[in-house]
C-alpha cells in the first residue's frame, strides 16, 4: 500500500478503535466548544455544527467492548446496540458528550433515551421524533416545531444564539460532505476493487467524530489516493447490495469475509445516518424552513421511515438496477425489528424481478465468520454460475 494511502486508512483506524472519544476530547481543548453525540439514524447534524458545537455519532462498542453493567439493563432478546452503548456510558467512555440526542427510530432507541434521563439527570437528553407523516402541512409543520425547540436548546447548551447565518453556512458544509460521499459511493460502485467496502466503511466511520470540514477532506484524499494504488486490480467477483445494516453496525470482519467470499459490495445502508439527505439542501432563504424540505422530500428510504403502501423495495430495486448489482443480501442485527419486518417486503419485490438474494443476521459482536463466508460464497458463486447459464 502507498505511504499516504496507509497514512489515511490508519488514520480512519485509530477513530474507529477510539471508543473512548479521545479525538472528541482534544477538539474539545482545541476549541473550547462542546460536543453533543446522537445515536443512528437521523437527526439535523447541521443545527449543531451551527451552534458551535461538536455532532458525534455512537453506534455502539462494536466486537471491541467487554460488556460488563450494560446487559443488566436489556432483556436478551433484543438486538446489541443499546447493552453496548450504555456500557460505554457507565464505563465514564461518553463523559466527553455535554448532550445526546436520541432519534426516534425504534422502540429500542426510545427506552434507552428514558434510561438516559433517569442515569445522567445532569446533562442534556432529547428524544427526536421525527415525522412519519410527509405531508408539509401535518408533518412538516410538526417538524419545523420541532426543529425550533432542538435550536432553543441547542442555543441554550452552547451559550450561544444560532443565527439564519450560522445555519446557512453549516448547510453548506454538509453539503460539502454529502457529496464527497455521494462520490465516493459511487467510485465504488464502478470499481469496488479499488474502494473494498471494509475500507469504505472505516472512512466512513471517521465522520462520526471528525468535524464535517475534516471528514470531507479525508473522503476526498481517499477518493484521490486509493485508485493509485496499483495491486487493485478487478477480479471476477458477485457484485451485490448489502441492506439491513443502518443502525447497529457489522463487525469490521464480517465487511471483510463478503469480499474474501467473493462478493463486490456495490451499495449498502450502512451508517445511513450520513447520508439520510440524498441531495444538497438549498442554502438561500429560509434555512429552518430548507432543513424540514428537505427531510419531507429528500430522505432516503429505509425501514424505519413510513412509504406509502405499493412502494416498498422499490427503491432496491432501483439500487439492484443503478449499481448493475447481480444479488442482495439481506444482512441484519438480531432482533432487529425495523429492518427483520421490512425483509418479507423487500424479498417480495425482489422476487417479482427474479433478483437473487440471501440473508443472515449479526451481532455487532460477532466474532466467528466461518458460516457467513460458506453463505455468502455459496452466493455468490451460485450468482455467477446463473448468470453464465
Ligand atoms: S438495531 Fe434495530 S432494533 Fe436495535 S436499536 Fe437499531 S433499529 Fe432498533
Amino acid at each position: 500500500m502507498n505511504r499516504r494511502l496507509e497514512q489515511l486508512v490508519q488514520r480512519a483506524q485509530q477513530l474507529y478503535d477510539d471508543l473512548g472519544l479521545d479525538a472528541v476530547r482534544a477538539w474539545k481543548d482545541a476549541t473550547g466548544g462542546k460536543a453533543v453525540g446522537h445515536l443512528p439514524i437521523y437527526v439535523p447534524r447541521e443545527l449543531i455544527h451551527a451552534a458551535g458545537m461538536l455532532p458525534v455519532g455512537i453506534v455502539g462498542g462494536g466486537d471491541r467492548l467487554e460488556i460488563i453493567r450494560g446487559d443488566a439493563y436489556f432483556q436478551s432478546y433484543i438486538c446489541h446496540i443499546p447493552r453496548s452503548t450504555i456500557e460505554l456510558a457507565l464505563s465514564g467512555r461518553l463523559d466527553a458528550l455535554d448532550g445526546m440526542l436520541f432519534p426516534s427510530i425504534c422502540d429500542v432507541i426510545r427506552n434507552l433515551s428514558g434510561m438516559w434521563t433517569m442515569l445522567f439527570p445532569e446533562r442534556y437528553v432529547r428524544y427526536v421524533d421525527v415525522p412519519q407523516n410527509y405531508d408539509p402541512r401535518v408533518g412538516g409543520a410538526y417538524w419545523r416545531r420541532e426543529l425550533e425547540q432542538l435550536r432553543d436548546d441547542l442555543e441554550r447548551l452552547g451559550g450561544r444564539p444560532v443565527g439564519d447565518d450560522a445555519l446557512r453556512r453549516s448547510i453548506a458544509v454538509y453539503n460539502e460532505n454529502r457529496r464527497a460521499i455521494r462520490e465516493l459511493y459511487r467510485a465504488r460502485s464502478l470499481r469496488p476493487w479499488v474502494y473494498p467496502t471494509s475500507e469504505l466503511h472505516l472512512m466512513m466511520r471517521a465522520g462520526n467524530l471528525l468535524p464535517p470540514e475534516d471528514h470531507t477532506a479525508l473522503l476526498r484524499d481517499y477518493l484521490a489516493e486509493a485508485p493509485l494504488e496499483e495491486d487493485r486490480r478487478e477480479q471476477d467477483r458477485s457484485r451485490v447490495v448489502l441492506v439491513g445494516m443502518f443502525c447497529e453496525q457489522p463487525p469490521l470482519g464480517l465487511l471483510l469475509t463478503l469480499e474474501r467470499a467473493g462478493c463486490w459490495v456495490v451499495d449498502d445502508d450502512l451508517l445511513l445516518g450520513l447520508r439520510w439527505i440524498l441531495d444538497d439542501i438549498p442554502t438561500a432563504g429560509d434555512p429552518l424552513e430548507n432543513l424540514v424540505q428537505a427531510f419531507l422530500e429528500q430522505s432516503t428510504p429505509t425501514a424505519s421511515r413510513y412509504e406509502p403502501d405499493g412502494k416498498r423495495g422499490a427503491w432496491l430495486l432501483e439500487s439492484v438496477r443503478r449499481n448493475h448489482a447481480e444479488g442482495v443480501i439481506f444482512s441484519a442485527p438480531s432482533f432487529c425489528d425495523p429492518a427483520l419486518l421490512e425483509q418479507p417486503m423487500l424479498v417480495a419485490a425482489l422476487e417479482r424481478e427474479h433478483v437473487p438474494h440471501t440473508e443472515f443476521k449479526y451481532s455487532e459482536d460477532t466474532g466467528q465468520f466461518a458460516v457467513i463466508r460458506e453463505q455468502a460464497g455459496t452466493f455468490s458463486d451460485s450468482i455467477r454460475l446463473w448468470s453464465e447459464a
